[in-house]
């Protein structure tokens, strides 16, 4: 059986169990991303999108928790501010 590389940007996987006529051969590891990825997946843009490496969860994290933030955080922080800036109130007088 001959070598089958995996046609995603990035895999060095070589064994492939997976072929589409448009977009080439998939492994194992990248058909279950894909399908990880929603149904909506534009197949294009997938297979030009690097396998994820570790690091992509703490980066989406900190990405996606820049733009929502939890509400009860943030109502304890505006607390805490409040509180902040009654102290420094009362050190004004
Ligand atoms: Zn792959």
């Amino acid at each position: 059986m001959g070598v089958l590389p995996c046609d995603r940007r990035g895999c060095s996987n070589i064994m492939c169990d997976w072929v589409s006529m448009d977009f080439g051969h998939l492994c194992d590891d990248c058909l279950e991303d894909l399908i990880r990825s929603g149904p909506y997946t534009v197949i294009d843009q997938f297979m030009d999108t690097p396998k994820h490496p570790e690091r992509w969860r703490e980066q989406s994290e900190e990405r996606y928790k820049s733009v929502f933030k939890n509400r009860h955080e943030v109502a304890q922080q505006t607390f805490e501010e409040a509180m902040e800036n009654g102290r420094e109130k009362e050190t004004d007088k």
